[in-house]
């Protein structure tokens, strides 16, 4: 085909199509988009090989041959050659938290601090700026990414001494990239009522040190104390003020996923607020990307009584559907959050319940009576065992005979012990598991697990696909990147951030990653015969890449860029060549 220059084909094609009128594809209903000349990774079993794909409308039209799919294009219809380039289907983020993605635009950027140094400049430089008294925030540091910690310090994280000093009049609060825990200075330790006989709230610590002194450091719910008067803080601002800068959140968000060309976002978790907000704009044709939004932050109280007037599916041309329940069983293992069978390898603490079993149990019957999708966070092996053990109690009461048609999932799933497998497969439980979290955590993971343990019950893909389990795939974005080829080399290659094997035999193939993160998502959202891969009649959710993906070497993977991105036929993002 490369032999003929493209106006020629275009040409030849448009005189073919003015002769076979009749089929229905004719010039009188051509596409309004085709990708030719290229390869289509479609990941559809039926349609393995592909080198181009026509949309028209909202839909995929067809999908073949470039000689094929020229047949379907008229003298309007944009035609893009792909040469080296790939369609394949818009990836589905399968687990992020948008509204926080969102607000991470607007707030300071820690994820590239290597020291605590570093962070407490950024933060002076903040103060500098800031009206007298108003809040400065923060997010994305992490402690193990520093190169050295001053002393003294309390679990690896210096006192808030100097980050006061820095900011005595402007109280500030800086999340941890865990999204388990966050740091305060002493200002906003003072608002939100800190001091030494502060006891720790239910399911979080205030971290202090051998004097009693909190340091700053709010693990897990503790957090909360000061995110309540933060919280209190912006509901001081106007109405106009608050949805102004809602619409903003969820277009800064949505902008970033369609450049990172994800059509479809996972959202672990919205309270009912917030979902009235996002109803309003997919009524208005304003959600940028489509979203699958998970109910949190509620009580069951209140869950019993308003799901039915939350439940979308479809809603506005099929841009909102809320359909599922986020509830969280345990924190994360970085902070010794995860709750673990036995006690970590550097810690003497097993971790911890954040939110009480039995009331996720009670949520599960609510679940279950209102047609809702139940999704529960969890990290460590006893946090994975405990939930299992909720799911088919719940299954079991409810006479459930078949448990695998509610596609239940299990968010992260990332220590299980190898034991614990087949309930996955025997209840069609999905391991709803983030690639790029391997990458990053391999460092530690050995250090609070110890090398067995880490091998038997880490990131265990290979093992549950075997065993039947479906392993979908993203990055909780923002603890990670939105981008989902970190997600893809990490799933493929297994190495940590330093390069070395973090035990390669749990590896994807390539083509199980794509379907991790396609069909896989789309299928733990109830999508997928409507999308997840590049077949007629499924909507045009599509991105370009600029390489092939299947077989580009390795490192090459992490330098893929998106070219164009696609929701429902719509070009939504393009980067100019
Ligand atoms: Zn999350």
């Amino acid at each position: 085909m490369n032999r003929f220059p493209l106006s020629a084909l275009v040409a030849v094609a448009v005189l073919v199509l003015s002769s076979c009128v009749t089929d229905g594809s004719g010039p009188d209903d051509p596409a309004d988009i085709v990708f030719i000349d290229g390869k289509v990774l479609t990941a559809d079993d039926a349609i393995p090989e592909a080198e181009a794909v026509a949309v028209r409308g909202q839909r995929i039209l067809a999908v073949g041959s470039t000689e094929e799919i020229l047949r379907h294009a008229g003298p309007d219809t944009r035609v893009v050659e792909l040469g080296d380039r790939v369609v394949a289907p818009g990836f589905i983020e399968g687990h992020g938290h948008y509204i926080r993605l969102g607000e991470s635009k607007l707030i300071l950027d820690l994820s590239a601090t290597e020291t605590w140094r570093e962070m407490v400049d950024i933060v002076a430089d903040a103060v500098l700026q800031a009206e007298p008294g108003s809040w400065i925030e923060g997010h994305g540091w992490h402690q193990e990414r520093w190169r050295d910690v001053p002393q003294p310090a309390v679990d690896g994280v210096p006192l808030h001494t100097s980050l006061s000093a820095v900011s005595p009049n402007n109280p500030v609060f800086l999340t941890h990239a865990s999204g388990h825990a966050a740091f305060a200075n002493a200002r906003a330790m003072e608002l939100a009522g800190i001091g030494r006989s502060t006891a720790d709230p239910e399911g979080g610590t205030i971290v202090r040190d051998a004097s009693g002194a909190a340091t700053g450091l709010l693990r897990e719910n503790a957090d909360a104390l000061v995110g309540s008067v933060l919280a209190e803080a912006r509901a001081g601002r106007s109405e106009a003020d608050r949805q102004t800068r809602f619409r903003l959140v969820v277009q800064l968000a949505g902008q970033e996923a369609l450049s990172k060309g994800v059509t479809t976002f996972h959202d672990a978790g919205s309270d009912f607020a917030t979902i009235e907000g996002l109803r309003e704009m997919a009524a208005a044709g304003y959600l940028p990307v489509r979203l699958y939004v998970m109910v949190r932050f509620e009580t069951n109280d209140a869950m019993r009584e308003r799901l039915p007037d939350y439940r979308m599916v479809g809603f506005g041309d099929n841009h909102l559907t809320v359909r599922s329940i986020k509830r969280q069983i345990d924190g994360a293992l970085g902070s010794h959050g995860a709750w673990m069978l036995d006690p970590y390898a550097d810690m003497n603490t097993t971790g911890l319940a954040v939110e009480p079993p039995a009331d996720i149990a009670e949520t599960a019957a609510i679940a279950l009576r209102h047609d809702f999708q139940l999704n529960t966070h969890a990290i460590g092996d006893r946090a994975n065992r405990e939930v299992l053990s909720i799911y088919r109690q719940t299954f079991d009461l409810a006479s459930e005979q078949d448990p695998g048609r509610l596609r239940w999932r299990i968010e992260h799933a990332q220590h299980v012990h190898p034991d614990d497998v087949e309930q996955f497969a025997d209840m069609g439980i999905i391991a709803s598991m983030q690639g790029v979290h391997a990458t990053s955590d391999a460092p530690w993971v050995f250090r609070r697990l110890g090398p067995q343990r880490a091998e038997s019950g880490a990131y265990l893909w290979r093992t549950f696909m075997d065993a039947g389990v479906l392993v979908t795939n993203g990055t909780d974005v923002p603890v990670e990147d939105i981008s989902p080829m970190a997600s893809f080399y990490s799933s493929v290659v297994r190495k940590d951030r330093d390069g070395n094997d973090f035990f390669p035999g749990q590896r994807m193939t390539r083509e199980e990653a794509l379907k991790s993160y396609t069909i896989n998502n789309a299928y733990a959202a109830f999508e997928e015969s409507l999308k997840g891969s590049v077949t007629p009649g499924k909507l045009a959710d599509l991105v370009v890449l600029d390489r092939d993906i299947m077989t580009v070497g390795d490192d090459d993977l992490l330098q893929t860029r998106v070219d164009m991105t696609l929701v429902g036929g719509e070009v939504r993002f393009e980067r100019p060549r």
